[in-house]
């Protein structure tokens, strides 16, 4: 088999390219632009930048990204002050509040006072529920960015068997719940595997896609997956390695150069599955500003 390398830079740069299109019909049709808050609690030198890329980003895109930060020390009062008051605000049609958030703070009561609609990160519960009745809703970035990698490389989703390894409720399980649903784009028969999971590998090695989600560098060896198999490596670790500048580089969890020639198409780590949870952020929130103006 040649292996195919799913390039989601690429194919990320070709939504954001159709997202920007998207928001100048709305903004010429409704005079809407989309609004995007980003909520930013404490100083925490990783968060700092992630929210200040995501601001820069969604700026060039045409979508009026504003970020709002609150002191290490807010309480859970004055945070979900703030939400209530983007809630009530007309022209912010998502919100994300930046994790992790200090240990003090609920992270969960947080997520809930955001109104679902507005809810672009797609992890209210009302939103993950939606993924179990089939509703319209908001979904998660990363499982969104997952199905638009699969489906944009002409991935058969419909009838496959799809192993997800993880069961977080980030990644894992609604993913698996996007996949098995009745829907396009889904139709699968999924196995979902954790960490009690008896003999991981020949659950493994029967999927036709592989989608790991654990945080372990190179978990997943080339004796677990089937030959043809398409392979989605959500993992983004960091390993020691005094030859890079850092002092360290990022890897997926699975075994890259030993798997790769097995498979029919795989992610690259970096470079896979990474750009597309941003990107599917800012879909998110221009889909909200359509909902909101009920297009
Ligand atoms: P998590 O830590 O919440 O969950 C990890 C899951 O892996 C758990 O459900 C656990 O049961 C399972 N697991 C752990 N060890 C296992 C083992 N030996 N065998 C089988 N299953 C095992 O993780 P998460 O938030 O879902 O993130 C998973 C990975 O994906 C992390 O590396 C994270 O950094 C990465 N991630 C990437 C993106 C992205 O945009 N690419 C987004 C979110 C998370």
């Amino acid at each position: 088999v040649t292996t195919r390398v799913i390039d989601g830079k690429k194919i990320s740069a070709d939504i954001r390219a159709e997202i920007a299109a998207d928001i100048q019909r709305l903004k010429s049709a409704t005079g809407i632009i989309p609004g995007l808050a980003v909520v930013l609690v404490g100083e925490d030198p990783a968060s700092r930048i992630y929210v200040r890329n995501k601001n820069r980003a969604a700026r060039e895109l045409g979508i009026n990204s504003e970020q709002f930060s609150l002191p290490a020390t807010a309480s859970e009062a004055e945070i979900i002050g703030l939400v209530d008051k983007l809630n009530r605000n007309g022209e912010v049609h998502g919100i994300l509040v930046q994790s992790p958030l200090p240990d003090h703070i609920d992270e969960s009561r947080i997520n809930m006072a955001i109104l679902p609609e507005k809810d672009v990160d797609g992890t209210h519960p009302l939103n993950l529920g939606r993924i179990l009745t089939g509703g319209e809703g908001l979904r998660p970035c990363t499982p969104l960015g997952i199905q638009e990698l699969l489906k944009r490389s002409g991935v058969r989703i419909e009838g496959s068997h799809v192993v997800v390894v993880g069961r977080s409720n980030l990644v894992g399980k609604p993913i698996a719940a996007m996949l098995a649903q009745k829907a396009a784009d889904a139709d699968a028969t999924v196995t979902l595997c954790h960490s009690r999971t008896r003999d991981l590998a020949s659950h493994t090695r029967s999927a036709d896609i592989l989608i790991a989600a654990i945080g372990k560098p190179a978990l997943i060896g080339a004796d677990m997956v089937k030959e043809g198999a398409v392979v989605i490596d959500v993992g983004i670790n960091r390993v020691p390695d005094p030859a890079s500048p850092k002092g360290y580089r990022v890897v997926g969890d699975v075994s890259y150069d030993e798997v790769a020639p097995k498979c029919a198409a795989i992610t690259p780590v970096p470079g896979g599955v990474g750009p597309m949870t941003v990107t599917m952020l800012f879909y998110n929130t221009v889909r909200a500003a359509r909902m909101a103006a009920g297009r």
